[in-house]
């Protein structure tokens, strides 16, 4: 049961010290709003939380607010409506498309994952079943009301939500969620999701933090400083020239939503300025594709979280782009035998056709391995990012000599300054300010600097606490 009480309340149900699993929970006396529905990715400890009952009755949450439609915020919707939410998913539009695509995948990966365990035998459970299935992805589409920003969103209870541009990836959103007492006082939450960066090459920047009483921030780069856009162009350059030099391929792990473009857009620039060969570049990733079809057309469309200076344009079209939507496409990649570049999901190489990619090119010092962003704890982009010599994948160890580079300046999360900047733009001091969706490190690092320069109540929330939002 959940817990019930007077006093509106915020809980903070993953996401906590992690990056995965952004899940949080409003309540008032009789309502309860869900904002943000995420899979917990990465260390085995925090996978197995997408296995353990839903700390409320699904069935007891009225509305769910999604930020936006990385897993890590939507991926757990397919076992919320499953087990009995059946609410409005108020979101935008945008957010809403590309959930299509993304939760369709994720059943199919966790279908797919499922199958291979079987097959290999390499599964503890005897047999190994996906988290939800495939039917359960399509039963959350129809719940999708898709809604303007910056207008007010009647969620009934006397509770009013309101989205933002958050400038992370096509559709993301912050959220304000407004509780309005019957005595008339008015207690607002805000919720930033993740955040995107001020220089982003496609996307506006994000809008700033609203006059609310409580924050919920993101703090995935709470301890860190992205390195100039240049000097990772450079390195970018280099890994691919090396690559080419050597008769070897390129592959780049990537997300398939706003990293495949990102990485595309860098290779048309550097193609452009002749800073790089003009190699075949293969999207292998029919979600990837589809995505880049949702941008174009976004492009083409003005919308509004497109930088006006790339509206009309068309950044991703390289001189030898070849889109591989079948496995049959896919297979015959392992057939080239001359430099080319591989782009890929997933991006943290936890699963996807990249991984096929990977066990065939990483045994080769010709090639070359680009990891494209944040690659969370746990994950196999992280071993490789740290210099781990051998991988394991489908039961096996696969040697590591490819050259293995990490361009963090693809990242779609606004850095510890960029952060701190943007908080400064906040109308008043929040009356507390709650820092998630971060490593400990991390969110201990940024609440020592809002702390420093800001002077706010900073805190790092655990999992599973509540707070009082009276
Ligand atoms: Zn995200």
């Amino acid at each position: 049961m959940s817990q019930t009480s007077t006093h509106p309340a915020l809980r903070f149900l993953g996401a906590t010290r992690t990056v995965t699993g952004s899940r949080f929970l409003v309540e008032t006396s009789d309502r309860r709003i869900l904002v943000d529905c995420g899979l917990f990715q990465g260390l085995k400890e925090d996978r197995e939380r997408n296995w353990k009952p839903f700390p409320i009755s699904p069935s007891d949450i009225d509305a769910v607010v999604l930020t936006h439609a990385h897993i890590d915020h939507s991926g757990y919707l397919p076992a919320l409506v499953r087990d009995g939410f059946s609410g409005p998913i108020v979101t935008s539009d945008d957010t809403a498309k590309l959930c299509e695509i993304l939760l369709r995948d994720a059943a199919h990966l966790q279908e797919e994952e499922a199958r291979y365990a079987n097959e290999a035998g390499y599964s503890k459970h005897h047999p190994a079943l996906p988290l939800y299935t495939r039917e359960d992805a399509e039963a959350v589409l129809p719940m999708f009301t898709p809604h303007a920003l910056e207008a007010p969103i009647d969620i009934g209870g006397g509770i009013m939500v309101e989205l933002q541009w958050a400038g992370h990836i096509l559709g993301a959103a912050s959220a304000t969620v407004d509780l309005l007492a019957a005595d008339g006082s008015d207690r607002r939450v805000f919720f930033s999701g993740d955040i995107g960066r001020p220089t982003h090459p496609l996307l506006e920047p994000p809008a700033d933090p609203p006059d609310a009483d409580v924050f919920v921030v993101e703090s995935t780069y709470g301890d860190r400083t992205h390195p100039p856009a240049e000097a990772e162009m450079q390195r970018l350059a280099a890994a691919i020239n090396g690559a080419a030099d050597r008769g070897g391929m390129v592959v780049i792990p990537a997300f398939a939503v706003d990293r495949t473009e990102v990485v595309l857009q860098a290779l048309h620039e550097l193609e452009t300025a002749e800073r790089i060969p003009r190699l075949p570049i293969h999207v292998d990733s029919p979600m990837a594709l589809s995505v880049l079809g949702l941008y174009r057309a976004a492009i083409a469309g003005n919308d509004s979280g497109i930088r006006s200076d790339m509206l009309g344009s068309s950044p991703f079209d390289t001189s030898r782009i070849h889109e591989c939507r079948t496995t049959q496409e896919s297979m015959k990649l392992a057939e080239l035998t001359y430099p080319s570049i591989i782009i890929s999901a997933s991006g943290m190489a936890t699963g996807g056709r990249v991984l096929h990619h990977l066990a065939r090119l990483l045994p080769d010092p010709a090639n070359a391995v680009i990891l494209t962003g944040f690659q969370a704890d746990g994950t196999r982009g992280q071993r490789l990012a740290g210099g781990e010599r051998a991988v394991k994948m489908f039961g096996h160890y696969i040697p590591v000599r490819a050259q293995v580079e990490v361009i963090q300046s693809f990242s779609v999360h606004a850095d510890a300054d960029e952060i701190v900047a943007w908080l400064r733009r906040a109308p008043r001091e929040p009356q507390t300010c709650f820092l998630v969706h971060g490593n400990e490190s991390a969110s201990r690092a940024l609440q020592d600097r809002v702390i420093a320069e800001l002077g706010w109540c900073v805190a790092v929330p655990r999992r599973m606490e509540r707070v009082l939002v009276d």
